[in-house]
């Protein structure tokens, strides 16, 4: 089971990695995600490292894998999965004989330059959040915001891996055709309606072959873990192209992930039921499993932060625009997406990546996105130094957090995405 709680889990574990201990951090030694790292301004190839308090830990030199491919490392089973992470959890705690050697594999996270922790293969950008699928439904078919499949289906589409890059990841104002409703038509420039869309990246561990579906009691198997992903948004081109086949250019000229896969394993101790709204129908069978209903929903808090170029400028810090829940917004769970997505036999490969869906909750301040907060750009927000925003300008850098606490486990974080917008061009 991906989500059995055992001794990696226990709340009284510390590190003698002294910055793992230290309350807030998101790295502690119950986290331990994986992710790819190199010597900061060093042309060396990247290889496999976990996150351990303020450190990272290279896991080849410690003698725990034999590659520093990651792709090799996510191909593997849940079950060897586990086995490296009780060994790291045993090596990095507190009186481990291992402490000697290991010293001499870490190195701090401030030297280091981190990337797009594997290589992509194909992204599939899902559409669970309910309430931003109502929100934005509402904005561009006032008359049906809902489609009728979507209490049924879960929705996605197949989206671009080129253009993914790593928290930092500063990229040009999409240019493109736009249409304003009044207008007769189309005219070409910079996207006025720039946005961002919270989501979690799911990263696929072991695959499946073509036509070999994987049922839902299977799923999370071959689910590695989660990182944070920004989703950038043009809606005006958007709202130009998407119909009759879904979005197209308004989406793949960048997509941003953190730099850290936070295994599902780690994910156990902040599991929920997964349940429907009353009224609502209940899965079809090949959606619907009891560990799924007992506990398919995560439960990670996510928040969006922004400084502008000026805010930047004086010295101020990111401002908070929202802070939400996982498992208030989305209407699937992450094994109900591996299970749809292979239903028909569609082969699935290590280091492919779901996106979630913008996870907006059902407030206004749980919003995540633009489009949502500002009610499709009529209600603009106003900064602590009156600055306004409807959508993105120029400068702006738009950051992430996640993490998950609960009573009775450590806090663990998901770490940051964050990236800059910059003048088109
Ligand atoms: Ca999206």
């Amino acid at each position: 089971m991906t989500n059995a709680i055992n001794a990696t889990h226990d709340p009284k574990l510390k590190s003698w990695v002294t910055s793992a201990n230290e309350a807030g951090s998101d790295f502690p030694i119950q986290n331990l995600p994986f992710g790819r790292f190199r010597p900061s301004g060093s042309k060396e190839a990247f290889r496999i490292g976990v996150a351990i308090g303020d450190q990272v830990l290279d896991v080849k030199a410690a003698g725990l894998v034999d590659t520093d491919d990651m792709n090799v490392l996510l191909a593997q089973g849940a079950s060897e999965r586990q086995a490296l992470r009780t060994a790291l959890s045993e090596g990095l705690r507190e009186g481990s004989a291992k402490q000697a050697a290991w010293s001499k594999a870490l190195h701090a996270q401030s030297a280091v330059e981190l990337t797009v922790p594997c290589r992509i293969g194909d992204y599939t950008d899902f559409y669970t959040g309910i309430h931003h699928a109502n929100a934005v439904g509402r904005q561009f078919r006032p008359d049906q915001p809902l489609m009728p499949n979507y209490k049924w289906v879960p929705i996605g589409y197949h989206g671009r891996a080129s253009s993914i890059g790593v928290s930092g990841q500063r990229f040009k104002r999409p240019q493109g055709q736009t249409k304003a409703p009044d207008a007769a038509e189309p005219s070409f420039g910079p996207s006025k309606r720039l946005d961002y869309e919270l989501e979690l990246g799911f990263i696929v561990g072991r695959g499946n072959d073509l036509g070999e579906p994987i049922a839902i009691a299977e799923a999370e198997q071959h689910l590695f873990g989660v990182t944070l992903l920004n989703d950038w948004s043009a809606r005006d081109l958007q709202a130009w192209e998407y119909q009759p086949l879904g979005p197209f250019l308004a989406k793949n000229f960048a997509s941003t992930l953190s730099p850290w896969i936070v295994t599902m394993e780690a994910l156990a101790p902040f599991r929920s039921k997964f349940e429907r709204p009353a009224g609502d129908p209940q899965p079809l069978p090949y959606l619907d499993s009891p560990a799924n209903r007992e506990s398919g929903a995560l439960e990670i808090t996510l928040e969006v932060w922004l400084q502008t170029a000026k805010m930047r400028e004086a010295g101020e810090p990111a401002v908070r625009l929202t802070r939400g829940n996982t498992a208030e917004a989305a209407y699937w769970t992450p094994g109900q997406l591996v299970a749809h997505h292979t239903v028909n036999g569609c082969n699935l490969q290590p280091g492919d990546l779901f996106g979630s869906g913008t996870l907006s909750g059902p407030t206004q301040d749980q919003s995540g996105s633009l489009l949502e907060l500002t009610v499709g750009g009529k209600q603009p927000i106003t900064l602590p130094n009156g600055e306004k925003r409807t959508f993105l300008e120029d400068g702006d850098t738009l950051s992430m957090r996640g993490y998950c606490e609960r009573a009775g486990a450590v806090r663990i974080g998901l770490g940051e995405v964050s990236g800059t917008v910059l003048a088109a061009g």
